[in-house]
């Protein structure tokens, strides 16, 4: 058994039917795989065994997409790298893993293998053994290397799939890049789980994606596609009218970005939440509720806490660590055993580093990253509450407070925005040792490749505001 291979690769051999869709060159799915059997035969031939590490530093492609699936059926660990990574960091990425194999053009790979079999009997594997080794963004100190296992993607893509109604009818508009979670994992193996097809678009780009929606069932994206698309004027009822749902998740999604979206087109966001070391943990509704500025309720079979620095459960409505248990955890970081037993409760839960509370039916609200919390004074602030007060105000896009060192508080309280408004303070509503002692107007929020504020980066870029 190869419990993965098992689940999204051989229910589509020699099958008809289409996978990729919409693009210059359709392929359906046993042509597909045919292509990820011959690349799996290749990688054989070069030497690599199971269990053996590949990174792969490649551009968005099907071919990129046959070489993990590849991987999944000879027992390889895939290791996807960030296209933007510099030579220094990818020597770190490499020999950290202990890569056997660094590809860096997939589509000179698929050649090299077209003259392999297309025919691959996956390599067993247990649920255990590892499918795929993800290194997290690491904003500070050392990237790690998430271990995923085979169960851990599996019961996330049978976990999606049932939560979010797929079918083989849908049409998923991939527009994410394949080097992290979102696009690689819940959104491709959500589609090989339910053998729908998928509309693959290299990277996002608002005219390519407006001129697809028309085409697709689903579209997954990140805050920042919605914000876009929101700035085009083609964006209406009409044009979303065959869409069934949009999916927004690895940043937070403004309530306000939620409301436009819903007033321009008629359809409700679904926003959920999960990270590289857990897959997805949260999502609102399907059928039900979904409410803005939360991430939803914890998806079936995945336990969720809201704990105080002791790891006890605070009252609901209170803000705390969240940490999670389930089948999606992943197994540990990469040669660092005592890092992985840091976070990791001994009851099992996994400490996300992310802070958020409960409402009273369940859904969680993020409220952010429990390393962004200021303390000024001796007192905490939660960035996310002070930046609601100011994208409330006219003439504010968008903001990111962050905490700056200062002489006599500790850290104070900063304030960077985008528009056009010219913010003073004080800020209606919040007690005085919240409200900013700068306000900052910038043209833009740094941001990485998901759509995340680099926070490290604006705290590094003021950290000299009060010396
Ligand atoms: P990554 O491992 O790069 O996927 O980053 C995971 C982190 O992104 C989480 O720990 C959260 O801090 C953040 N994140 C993901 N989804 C959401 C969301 N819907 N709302 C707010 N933050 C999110």
């Amino acid at each position: 058994m190869n419990p993965l291979a098992d689940a999204l690769i051989s229910p589509h051999l020699g099958s008809d039917r289409p996978f990729l869709v919409g693009g210059s060159e359709p392929q359906s799915y046993g042509a597909f795989m045919a292509g990820v059997a011959r690349m799996a035969n290749h990688l054989v031939a070069e030497g690599l065994a199971p269990g053996d590490r590949l990174a792969a530093q490649v551009e968005k492609s099907p071919e990129a997409l046959q070489l993990y699936l590849a991987c999944v059926l000879a027992g390889i660990v895939f290791l996807p790298l960030n296209t933007a990574y510099t030579g220094a960091e990818l020597d770190y990425f490499i020999s950290d893993s202990g890569a056997k194999l660094f590809v860096t053009d997939a589509s000179a790979l698929a050649k090299r293998a077209e003259g392999q079999g297309d025919k691959f009997d996956p390599v067993p594997r247990g649920p255990d053994d590892l499918a795929a080794l993800l290194y997290t963004s690491g904003t500070t100190g050392r990237s790690k290397g998430a271990m995923l296992t085979q169960a851990n993607l599996l019961s996330n893509a049978e976990v999606l799939h049932q939560a979010w109604g797929f079918s083989e009818r849908d049409v998923l508009l991939h527009a994410l890049p394949i080097f992290h979670t979102h696009g690689l994992f819940v959104a491709v193996n959500t589609v090989l789980m339910a053998g729908a097809s998928m509309i693959f678009l290299p990277k996002f780009e608002a005219e390519a994606v407006i001129a697809a929606l028309p085409q697709a069932s689903v579209m997954m994206g990140v805050p920042t596609f919605y914000t876009r698309l929101l700035s085009d004027p083609r964006l209406d009822a009409a044009r979303t009218a065959n869409v069934r749902l949009f999916v927004s998740g690895s940043a937070p999604l403004l309530a306000e970005t939620h409301r436009a979206f819903e007033e321009r087109t008629g359809q409700r966001i679904l926003e959920r939440y999960g990270m590289t070391e857990t897959n997805m943990n949260t999502s609102n509704p399907l059928d039900g509720a979904r409410k803005a500025g939360t991430v939803g309720p914890p998806l079936p079979g995945i336990e969720l806490r809201v704990v105080d620095d002791e790891g006890r459960p605070v009252p609901q409505g209170e803000t705390g660590g969240v940490e999670v248990r389930g089948p999606n955890v992943f197994k540990g970081y990469w040669n660092m055993p005592e890092k992985t037993a840091e976070e990791f409760r001994p009851d099992g839960f996994f400490k996300t580093g992310d802070l958020g509370r409960l409402d009273a039916d369940g859904y969680l609200e993020i409220v952010g990253r429990a390393k962004d919390l200021i303390i000024t004074g001796g007192l905490n602030v939660y960035p996310k509450e002070v930046e609601t007060a100011i994208d409330a105000l006219p003439g504010v896009t968008e903001s990111a407070v962050i905490g700056v060192p200062h002489p006599d508080l500790g850290e104070a309280v900063v304030a960077v925005y985008t528009g056009s408004a010219d913010v003073a303070g004080p800020l209606d509503g919040l007690a005085g040792f919240k409200q900013p002692k700068r306000f900052l107007r910038v043209a833009e929020l740094p941001r990485n490749a998901m759509g995340k504020v680099q926070k490290a980066e604006l705290r590094a870029r003021h950290a000299g505001l009060f010396a």
